[in-house]
This record gives C-alpha cells, sequence and structure tokens, in this order.
C-alpha cells in the first residue's frame, strides 16, 4: 500500500487509484522562456523519483508533463531579441529538456504543448460563457469564481476570507479580484488564435486543465507540483473542472522549496545561479542525491556545502560499486521482479527501503537505511564475508537505481593513471605505509586532484 500527503484532504492517505495497477500522474510542467533554475531541477527530481519508485513498485504509470509555450514572458523576450515567440520558446524548450536530462530525469510519457490544445480550451471557455460561468472583459475572458462552491478548497481557505486578502485589482471590469483570466485578447502584433469570443490566447490555468483531462481523462489519479502553485494555479485548475462538471485529480500531492539561506543568490557568493550552472560544477547525480536526502515536502538548501556534502556521500557510493563491482542500475522501467535475484538479507534491506518511501515518498529515511547497508557491507567484506558483503551491496545499488541514482563502478573522469595512483594509495593505507600513503597522494594533487580520505578509501575529485 502506498500512502502520500494529500494536500487537499491535508492528510497522508492511501494512493487510492482509478484502475488498479495503473496510475495516471499529471506534473505541471515550464514556460519556456528562460534556462531552468535550481528549483525546477528539484521539482523534476522529486517527481522523476516518485515516478520511478511506482513502476518500481509494479505499477503502470502514465506520466504527463506539460510545455507553456505561449504567455506574456515568452512574448515579451521576443520582443526584445527581435524574434519570434516560437524561436523564444523552441529555443527554452531544448535548453529544459538538456537539463532534465542531465540529471537523469526520464522524459515524461506525453508532453503536450499549450499551442497544441487551443481548440479544445476554446471550447471550453465558450461552455463556460454558454452557462454564465465566464464573462467577457475588454481585455479578455474572465473565469467567475464565485460559482464554484467549495472554491478555496486547496488553499484551505472559504471564499470569503480569500476574498478580504486578495489585492485589488486595476481592472474594475472583474467581478471579484479573484476571478481569473481563461482567455487573454490579442494586442496589435501578438500571437493570436481564433475564437468567437475575440481573438487572442489562452490563459495558463485554463491549459492545464485541459491539457490533464485531455490526455489522463476524468477522475485521473495524481496531480503534482510546487507549493508555490497550490494557489492560485491549482486551485484555478480545480475551479474550472468542478464548473465544466468533470471528477479531477484524486490525488494533489506538492513539494517545497529551494532556498538558498540568507544570502542573495549570486555568483560572487559562490551560489548557484541556474540549474545550467550548478551542473556545469558539480556531478549531476549529487544534485539528485541532496533532493533524496531531504522530504520532498520540507524545503533544502543549495548551497556549495551541501552540494559538497552530497558529493562526498556519493563518492562513498561510487566506491563500494568499485568494491563490488556493480552495475549502474538507473532505467525507469526498472522492477523489482525482474533485475535483481534477491536473497533474505537483502529483502531485508528492500523491506526497510520500501517502509519508508511507501510512507509518503519518505526518501532521507530510505537513504539513511541504505547507508547503513553500505557500513555493514563493507565491514562484511572487511572480514572476509565476500558472499554475504556482495549480497547487500547489490541490494543497495538496485535500490538506489529505483530512484533513479546510477552508481558509477569506474568513473569516466578519472583518468587510467591517477585511478591506479588512488588503488596503490588504498594498499599503501590498508598496509599502514603512511609514508608511502603521504608520497601518492603528494603525487595526485600534483596531478590536479582534490584528495579526500572518506570511510571506505581515497576518494578524489577536481576541485
Ligand atoms: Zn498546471
Amino acid at each position: 500500500m502506498i500512502r502520500l500527503f494529500d494536500s487537499l484532504r491535508g492528510e497522508v492517505r492511501e494512493l487510492e487509484l482509478r484502475e488498479p495497477g495503473r496510475l495516471s500522474m499529471y506534473s505541471c510542467g515550464p514556460t519556456v522562456y528562460d534556462l531552468p533554475h535550481i528549483g525546477h531541477g528539484r521539482q523534476t527530481l522529486v517527481w522523476d523519483v516518485a515516478r520511478r519508485w511506482f513502476t518500481f513498485r509494479g505499477l503502470d504509470v502514465h506520466f504527463v508533463s506539460n510545455i507553456t509555450d505561449i504567455d506574456d514572458n515568452i512574448i515579451n523576450r521576443a520582443e526584445r531579441e527581435g524574434t519570434s515567440e516560437e524561436e523564444v520558446a523552441t529555443r527554452f524548450e531544448s535548453e529544459w529538456w538538456r537539463a532534465m536530462t542531465s540529471i537523469g530525469a526520464a522524459m515524461p510519457d506525453d508532453t503536450p504543448h499549450a499551442t497544441q490544445w487551443v481548440e479544445q480550451m476554446v471550447e471550453l471557455i465558450t461552455d463556460f460563457l454558454e452557462r454564465d460561468v465566464a464573462y467577457v472583459t475588454s481585455d479578455g475572458v474572465y473565469f467567475d469564481v464565485s460559482r464554484v462552491a467549495d472554491y478555496g478548497s486547496l488553499a484551505g481557505q472559504p471564499l470569503e476570507s480569500l476574498r478580504s486578502g486578495a489585492r485589488v485589482e486595476a481592472n474594475d471590469e472583474k467581478r471579484s479580484a479573484l476571478d481569473f483570466a481563461l482567455w487573454k485578447n490579442a494586442k496589435p502584433g501578438e500571437p493570436a488564435w481564433p475564437a468567437p469570443f475575440g481573438d487572442g490566447r489562452p490563459g495558463w490555468h485554463t491549459e492545464c486543465v485541459v491539457m490533464s483531462l485531455g490526455l489522463l481523462g476524468d477522475d485521473f489519479d495524481l496531480h503534482v507540483g510546487g507549493l508555490d502553485l497550490k494557489f492560485p494555479h491549482h486551485e484555478n485548475e480545480r475551479a474550472q473542472a468542478v464548473a465544466a462538471d468533470r471528477p479531477f485529480a484524486r490525488h494533489w500531492a506538492h513539494h517545497g522549496w529551494v532556498m538558498v539561506g540568507n544570502e542573495k543568490m549570486s555568483k560572487s557568493l559562490g551560489n548557484f545561479t541556474s540549474l545550467t550552472d550548478l551542473l556545469e560544477r558539480t556531478d549531476a547525480r549529487a544534485y539528485r542525491l541532496l533532493v533524496l536526502r531531504s522530504h520532498y515536502r520540507s524545503p533544502i538548501e543549495v548551497t556549495p556545502a551541501t552540494i559538497a556534502d552530497a558529493e562526498r556521500a556519493l563518492a562513498r557510493l561510487d566506491a563500494l560499486a568499485r568494491r563490488f563491482a556493480l552495475p549502474a542500475l538507473a532505467g525507469v522501467k526498472l522492477e523489482r521482479s525482474t533485475d535483481f535475484t534477491w536473497s533474505t538479507s537483502a529483502l531485508a534491506v528492500f523491506e526497510r527501503v520500501a517502509l519508508a518511501l511507501d510512507d509518503d515518498l519518505d526518501t532521507p529515511n530510505a537513504v539513511a537505511a541504505l547507508f547503513e547497508t553500505l557500513a555493514t557491507a563493507n565491514a562484511m567484506a572487511d572480514r572476509g564475508d565476500e558472499a554475504g558483503a556482495a549480497e547487500l551491496a547489490q541490494a543497495l545499488n538496485a535500490l538506489f537505481g529505483a530512484m533513479g541514482l546510477a552508481l558509477h563502478s569506474s568513473d569516466d573522469d578519472v583518468d587510467q593513471a591517477s585511478a591506479e595512483l588512488r588503488g596503490q594509495r588504498d594498499l599503501a593505507r590498508a598496509a599502514k605505509d603512511w609514508s608511502e600513503a603521504d608520497r601518492i597522494r603528494d603525487e595526485l594533487v600534483a596531478l590536479g586532484w582534490v584528495v579526500e580520505d572518506g570511510p571506505d578509501g581515497t576518494l578524489i575529485r577536481r576541485p
């Protein structure tokens, strides 16, 4: 049984699927007008891990994540750069997938583009206008939130209190400050699609409700996104589904923020400015491990210090992979039943990890259990129980693989000569020949490596 915190009900509860064995899942994707930032990386990693774990548990997962390829930011950038909206969207969409592939995220099963679904959006808005759920103003069409009795369910506040907190807007044609744009009329020179209520473009909230229901069908299982999208974006998606009389997501899950401490995010302070920047400076797997070590609903800090800490932990895992010559496993279709023969001791590790991950994706506890397993495996091998140690190491490898983290038993960036020196230094240390170990350390440093003594042997990395 998989349990997940449901943001709508405010409690951890069993994932009750529309169809046993199949899970339909929608994640709000990017608006493609700039490079992905570190928060986007966390979002993608959190739901990539969830998707992989559900698959590993035997569910047939259908994962949809959209691309918003038309909006004000795209229009503004195109104007600033003297290019077309299409060019901006295409360029930054390819940047997006390049970065997401680099962090080891599997591609969604479907990636609907807003501009390909405008007809269906126009149909929905036409229906709302006919039933007076929406109204026309001089700049577009708005949704009347007072027509949805339980508006505010995701925000956890009734309409009245949301209304008193809403900022007053310049547009006095709106019936309420909470009413939101379903359609924006095109200004001269802007891209526009035909509609009976005026040529223009769809509002963001309308895109997601139309594409999620269009591809996953009524009553799909799980809608995910960042906490910052819960209100008003997800509230407004849901309001439209309610107004259209279509059962919407059975479960809502939201992940937490990325923090950069009290420091302003800037390159001069050594912080990372974009995901691309981060990936140029670290092993992408270190970011995945950092994400795994925090609960998805908690905020995480991404700083040079937390990344360096994750890099050290990753080096310990890779050292184990070298010791036991483990294969790299991280296929999205990795399944428990097919890829690995589970011995009794391996099953015990699996059960601890499954207990954690099935309980609201508790990745920090799963990772802690696996690092205990690492220590046990090394200790067993040190005592000469190679076979017992290898069983544990293989279980660890399979379970990290189930979370999308592939261990490397050979490191591509470490050249042959340096790898040999590292091995000689480990032998020298094991023989307690400290002067020889120091001599080899100096040799590695002269080759440009940072040398550290890990609990499982010598670690080398570029500064
Ligand atoms: Zn959305």
